[in-house]
C-alpha cells in the first residue's frame, strides 16, 4: 500500500503555536503528554480542533508538537517531543510499528486477542486499537486522533494484517473532547459482530459492536490465568463477571463450583454461552443482581467461599469522584471478606484512574479491619503487558489488583 495520506484528510497547514505560562513547561519537559487549558498563556492561529500546534515555553523555546483542542480541558495532547518529527503519516507509521514490536517482544502465543495501541502509553494520545483474531477494533478518543483518522485506520489495517476493521468511537471520553459518536464497520465484510477469540486455552465470543469497551476486558488476561491456577477444588465467587472471563478460568483450573454475578442479563447470557463453548457449564451458577446487594444477601444466608474475585467497573473515572468511589470499594471488599473462609483468597481490583494503588490498598486494609479479617498480601497485580505503562504517564497504570489470603 502506498504511504500517502488518504484523500479525505485536510491538507497540511502551517502549524499554529501555543505559548505556555512561565513555569508551566515543566510537565512537558518531564515528557507528560497533556497541556491543560490553564497552562496556556496565548494561542497564535491554532486552527480547528485536532490541528497540529507547536508547544513553546514562555521564552519561545520549542517543547513539543501537539494536537489542539479548544473544547477540552486538555488543550493539547503531545504527538512528539522532537522538533524534527512533526505528526504526519511517517510518524504515525513509526509509532504503530513500535507498538507492534513491543507486543511481539512481550507476548507469546497465549492469545489471538490483544491491545495493539494503548493511547498515550504508546505515544498516540487517544488512539486505542484492539485486535480480536482477524478483526481490528479502533477507538479514537481525542480531536488529534480524529484529525488523523484515515491515516491511522489505513496504516493500522495494513500493519496488523486484519481483514476487518470496526470503529468503536462511542466512548464517553469523546463527549469531553466535543466529538460525535461513531460506531460502524470501516472495512471488510460488515454484519457479524461476534468474533471468536482464544486466550490461555479458552475460547470466548466477543461482540465488537455491542460488548463493553471494545468487546472484551483484555487488560485482565493474565489475572484471569493467575486466578485459574489458584482455583483447584475451591468454591469460587466471581463478582462483576461480564462475559465470564474469570469464571471460565476458575472452572478450567479445577474449581469445585463458581457462582458468577452481574447486573446485566445480556452479559450473563453471553457468559453462559462461553461456558458451553468450552464444555465448562457444569459447576457454573449464574446470578443476575447488584453486587452491593448480592454480597449482603449471601452474608445473610451465611454462604462461604474459598476464592472471591471483585472486578467492578470504574467507580472513579477522575479524581473528583475519588471519595464516592472509595466508599464503594470499601463496601464490596468488606462484604466479600465476610464471605471468605480462613485460608481463602480474595483477588480484588480497581480500574479507576482516580484511585491510586496506595489508596486502593488503604481502602482494602480498612475493609479488612472492619470485617474483621487478617490479610496477607500475596501479590500485586496489574494490567497485561499489551497495556504498557510509561514512567512519565502514570495515568496509564489505571488497573491495580491485590491478591490477598485470609489468615
Ligand atoms: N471481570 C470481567 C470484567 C468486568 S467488567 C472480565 O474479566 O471480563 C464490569 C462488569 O460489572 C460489567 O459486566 C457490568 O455489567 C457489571 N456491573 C456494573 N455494575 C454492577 C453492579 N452494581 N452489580 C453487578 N454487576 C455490575
Amino acid at each position: 500500500m502506498p504511504r500517502t495520506r488518504a484523500p479525505r484528510e485536510r491538507p497540511e497547514r502551517a502549524a499554529g503555536t501555543l505559548v505556555l505560562e512561565p513555569g508551566r513547561e515543566k510537565s512537558l519537559l518531564r515528557r507528560h503528554p497533556w497541556v491543560f487549558s490553564g497552562a496556556v498563556e496565548r494561542a497564535d492561529q491554532p486552527g480547528d480542533a485536532g490541528e497540529t500546534v507547536k508547544l513553546v515555553a514562555s521564552d519561545g523555546r520549542f517543547l513539543a508538537w501537539g494536537a489542539f483542542n479548544p473544547s477540552s480541558q486538555i488543550r493539547a495532547r503531545v504527538w512528539s517531543f522532537e522538533e524534527g518529527r512533526p505528526p504526519g503519516p511517517d510518524l504515525i507509521r513509526e509509532k504503530i510499528r513500535g507498538a507492534l514490536a513491543l507486543r511481539r517482544a512481550r507476548l507469546g502465543a497465549e492469545t489471538d486477542a490483544l491491545r495493539l495501541l494503548h493511547g498515550e502509553s504508546d505515544g498516540l494520545p487517544g488512539v486505542i486499537a484492539d485486535r480480536y483474531a482477524g478483526t481490528l477494533v479502533v477507538q479514537l478518543l481525542s480531536a488529534g486522533a480524529e484529525r488523523w483518522r484515515s491515516t491511522l485506520i489505513e496504516q493500522l489495517g495494513e500493519l496488523s494484517g486484519c481483514e476487518r476493521v470496526y470503529e468503536r468511537s462511542d466512548a464517553e471520553a469523546r463527549q469531553l473532547e466535543g466529538l460525535p459518536a461513531r460506531d460502524a464497520w470501516v472495512s471488510g465484510a460488515a454484519g457479524e459482530s461476534l468474533v471468536e477469540i482464544r486466550e490461555h486455552g479458552l475460547r470466548y465470543a466477543v461482540d465488537v459492536a455491542h460488548g463493553q469497551k471494545t468487546g472484551f476486558y483484555l487488560d485482565q488476561r493474565d489475572n484471569r490465568a493467575r486466578m485459574g491456577a489458584l482455583s483447584r477444588d475451591r468454591e469460587v465467587l466471581n463478582c462483576f463477571c461480564y462475559t465470564g472471563g474469570f469464571t471460565l478460568s476458575a472452572l478450567a483450573g479445577g474449581a469445585r463450583s463458581v457462582l458468577s454475578v452481574d447486573s446485566s442479563a445480556a452479559v450473563l447470557r453471553a457468559a453462559q454461552a462461553n461456558a458451553e463453548r468450552n464444555g465448562l457449564a457444569a459447576g457454573a451458577h449464574w446470578l443476575q443482581g447488584d453486587v452491593f446487594r448480592v454480597l449482603r444477601e449471601l452474608n445473610v444466608e451465611q454462604r462461604r467461599f474459598d476464592l472471591i474475585v471483585l472486578d467492578p467497573p470504574k467507580f472513579a473515572p477522575t479524581p473528583k469522584d475519588t471519595e464516592r468511589a472509595a466508599r464503594g470499594y470499601k463496601d464490596i471488599n468488606l462484604n466479600a471478606l465476610r464471605l471468605l473462609r480462613p485460608g481463602g483468597l480474595l483477588m480484588t481490583f480497581s480500574c479507576s484512574g482516580g484511585v491510586s494503588p496506595e489508596l486502593f490498598q488503604k481502602i482494602v486494609a480498612g475493609a479488612a479491619a472492619d470485617a474483621p479479617a487478617s490479610l496477607l498480601l500475596r501479590e500485586r497485580r496489574w494490567a497485561a503487558p499489551d497495556h504498557p505503562v510509561l514512567v512519565e504517564f502514570p495515568e496509564g497504570e489505571y488497573l491495580k489488583g491485590l491478591l490477598l489470603e485470609r489468615l
